[in-house]
This record gives C-alpha cells, sequence and structure tokens, in this order.
C-alpha cells in the first residue's frame, strides 16, 4: 500500500511535472521573444531618437555659428572704444577676440595700418576674429600681404602678441613679415 502510494506520487509528480517544465519552458522563451522584441523596438525607437538629437544639435550649430567671413580695413584705436576697422565704404565694425588678438589690435603702432582679419559677424557692426594660433589677421603694406608678428632680438624669440619677451622681459619690436617667411 505504502510503495503503491509512493509509485503513485511519482507517476503523478512524473505527469504534473513534465507538462508544467514544459509550459514553463515555452512561456519563458515566449517571454525572452516578447523582451527581445521589446529591447529592439525601444533600441530602434532609441537610435531614431538619436539620430532626430544629432540632427537637431546640427542644425542649432548651424544657426548658432555665423559662417566665415574676411573682413578689411582701416584700424581704428579710439580712446574707451574697443579697436574697430572703418571699411572701405566707411562702415565702422567694432572687433573682438581671444586676448592675445586683442593685444594686436589695440597695439598703437599698428594703429591706422590696412587691416584684414578672419573671423566671423557676431551683429552687423560686431565683428569677432578667430583665435591667434589660427594667424587669422594681416595688414596690407606697400601692396604685399604681410604678418603681424613681435621679435626679441635679444633672444631671437618670435611671437605673435605683443608685450614683454617671456625669456628676458625686453619690450618685444613690431616685426610685419611676409607669409612665405612665416610658415
Ligand atoms: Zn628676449
Amino acid at each position: 500500500m505504502y510503495i503503491m502510494s509512493i509509485s503513485i506520487v511519482r507517476a503523478d509528480r512524473k505527469r504534473s511535472c513534465y507538462p508544467v517544465g514544459r509550459s514553463r519552458r515555452v512561456r519563458k522563451s515566449a517571454l525572452l521573444r516578447g523582451v527581445a522584441l521589446q529591447a529592439s523596438a525601444k533600441m530602434k525607437s532609441m537610435r531614431l531618437c538619436a539620430l532626430l538629437l544629432s540632427g537637431c544639435l546640427a542644425a542649432a550649430c548651424l544657426a548658432q555659428t555665423p559662417p566665415p567671413a574676411t573682413i578689411r580695413g582701416t584700424l581704428l584705436q579710439r580712446p574707451g572704444k574697443p579697436p574697430a576697422v572703418e571699411t572701405a565704404d566707411h562702415h565702422i565694425i567694432s572687433l573682438d577676440g581671444d586676448e592675445p588678438t586683442k593685444g594686436v589690435l589695440n597695439d598703437k603702432r599698428l594703429a591706422g595700418f590696412d587691416l584684414e582679419a578672419k573671423g566671423h559677424f557676431t551683429a552687423s557692426d560686431q565683428f569677432l576674429v578667430d583665435p591667434i594660433h589660427t594667424k587669422a589677421m594681416f595688414v596690407h603694406k606697400d601692396g604685399h600681404v604681410k604678418v603681424i608678428t613681435y621679435w626679441c632680438d635679444v633672444c631671437s624669440i618670435r611671437t605673435y602678441t605683443p608685450g614683454p619677451c617671456w625669456c628676458c622681459q625686453k619690450e618685444t619690436l613690431l616685426d610685419l613679415r611676409d607669409p612665405d617667411q612665416d610658415q
């Protein structure tokens, strides 16, 4: 009787176990497939979002960065005002830039020079000169384009903004050079 009951229980278990296990397995794989589908749908939507976001960012960047421009005119240094150029058609455009660039634009030795600068307009009468390392400023002298450089004749050190030599502290000399000399 005891043995019989055990075998019945076993048989019962066997009978009940198999379908349960199978259905569980089936449910699991279906669940996994569902999860995978959900995940791929999520990935797709995320990819779409990323695409849209990068598109928006690119559009914002394009909208924020005005096109590169070149400006040319007589360098004006007026008391209490930022440096400016007066163009051939007598428009006065204020100039701005990084500190070394402003150093050049405020250099008294360059007042009245025919200056050319690369950069972009930030307003109709305001121009931001490109960073000093891009060598965005030139002067036109006697029909030639010249690069604005500064020279210490004691140390033979060249710099691109006025001020004392970083080595010997002697005031550097303005040295306008041919572009092909300044490679
Ligand atoms: Zn020096």
